[in-house]
Parts: structure tokens; sequence; C-alpha cells
């Protein structure tokens, strides 16, 4: 794969800084872009050993708001596709409020849960094994799995295939201009390079390939000829959900857990006041 081009906009990509994978930054979109390799060595335990309820909580409140505003401009019966569906937990929502959708996934981990709890599941890579629907699906929808997509554009171009002509395309996505992206960056000034490492997930089997600011992944969907028609900030902190996670977490004491929230407590409002961590965008193909 080329790492001298942007994805997005085209132009050239200049080294940002080096992690496990070189970090690359478009001069002119400032996307950022890494050079990282998928391990299909190994499967991922990240999230299986953190079905926590906070993070749950944390999760379904930000479907919930996705969901309302989904059946803002969609009424009637909808039928959706969700790529990259993980545990399931965005399935289950869609069940509970009355919306069909299938969920692809290339990993088995989660085939006990998806099974247990009757989930409409497709195991593999989209477009590979992805089901055609006639008239193309209502709604795709990616939660924290598009900036793990190596081949962004054609990508998109498969995706519109899918899609009914007024059909909603849902990216939902962490952000490098969110708070916790800028501290890590910080961190890695002063050469404490985990936050950032974690942050592009590069410890991780399946690593983030690109990092977007709204207005490159707008850039990007409008290069393809369709239009933002929304787009929402999501909740990516809950302190009552972090004091539970942590209080969790055996491994942690008390009184750090205690520390720790009190700090988290004192930078609330510097979080709250800067640019979110993770968005929600909704597209439609241009007529
Ligand atoms: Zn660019």
């Amino acid at each position: 794969m080329d790492h001298t081009t942007c994805p997005v906009c085209g132009s050239s990509l200049k080294l940002q800084y080096r992690l496990r994978f070189n970090v690359y930054k478009c001069a002119g979109c400032g996307l950022l872009h890494s050079d990282a390799q998928f391990e299909h060595s190994f499967e991922s335990d990240l999230e299986s050993t953190s079905r926590d309820i906070g993070l749950k909580q944390l999760r379904l409140g930000n479907f919930m708001t996705i969901i309302s505003k989904l059946k803002a401009i969609k009424s009637g019966k909808i039928e959706g596709l969700e790529i990259g569906c993980g545990n399931g937990w965005w399935l289950e929502t869609c069940r509970d409020n009355d919306i069909k959708c299938t969920g692809i996934e290339p990993e088995h981990i989660y085939e006990n849960y998806h099974k247990e709890n009757k989930l409409n599941v497709i195991y593999g890579f989209y477009p590979d094994v992805s089901p055609k629907k006639i008239g193309g699906y209502d709604f795709i929808i990616f939660n924290d799995v598009f900036e793990h997509i190596p081949d962004i554009n054609a990508l998109v171009e498969s995706l519109k295939k899918d899609l009914a002509d007024d059909g909603i395309l849902i990216i939902n996505i962490p952000m490098s201009t969110g708070f916790f992206y800028r501290v890590s960056t910080l961190l890695h000034k002063f050469g404490m390079n985990n936050s950032l490492t974690r942050m592009w997930q590069f410890n991780f089997h399946s690593p983030h390939m690109n990092y977007f600011n709204e207005s490159n992944m707008k850039m990007l969907l409008e290069k393809h000829g369709c239009s933002c028609v929304d787009v929402f900030k999501l909740k990516s902190l809950d302190l009552q959900s972090t004091k539970e996670r942590m209080l969790a977490d055996r491994s942690m004491s008390k009184w750090k857990a205690a520390v720790m929230t009190s700090v988290l407590k004192m930078l609330k409002p510097v979080i709250d006041s800067s640019e979110a961590d993770i968005k929600a965008f909704f597209f439609k193909k241009n007529k």
C-alpha cells in the first residue's frame, strides 16, 4: 500500500512520528495515516475482557443517540447493516428498538454471545460476505470500525452500491481533534508513548489505519459523491462509569482509583469545552 500520498485529498504525506508503526500527516487535509499492518496470527481480546457494565452503559447511551437521530430522518420499517459488529451491542440495541440489522464480523470470539442472544451475524470481511439487499440498505453503520479499514476509497465505492438511494451511511468514529488524542500527542512530546500507541491500537492485531477530523472525513465522502446530512458529538467519558470500571479492576487499589477519579473530575471542564473525542456522521448519496 502507498504511504506517500493522502488517501483523502492526494497531497503528500509527511512523517509525523514513529511509534511501533510510522504515523504520517497530510499536508493538505491534516489526515493522520499509519503504515500499520493487520496481524492475522492472533485473535483480539480487546473487548472480551472489558465487557463491563460501565462501558456498556456508555456505548448503549451513544447508540440510543444515533437511533433517535436515525428515526427522526427515517420513519417506518427500516433495515440496516453493521460492518464490524464486534460484541453485538449495536445489533441488540436495534432489536430493542424494532430495527432490523445484520452484522458482519471477521472474528469469531463473540460467536457464542451472538448465538445466545440470537443476533443475526455473518462471519467474514465486507464486502466479500455481504448479503445483497434488493433496493439497498436503509442504513449501513460503522461503530469504531471505519478507522481500521486499509483501503477507504474502495470501501466507500462498495458502500454506495449497497446503500439504498436515500440510505444513510453512519460513521461513529474517534477524532484526531479530540481531548484524549491531543493529550496523548502532548505526552508523546515529553517522551511518553504509551498513550498514543494505545490511541492507535498499535498493540492490537487490528490497529487504526487513519485518524480523521471533521473536515477530512466530510472531504472523503464528498469526493465519492456523498453529502453530510448531520454530524454530532458522542460521549467518550462518563465519570460515574469510569469510577466503576476502575473499582472493578482488582489490580487497582481503592485510593489510586479515588485519585484518578478526582483528576478526571478536575479535567471535566477542559474535556467538555474541547472538541469531541467521538463524533457520528450521517451521509447520503447525492441525487
Ligand atoms: Zn489529505
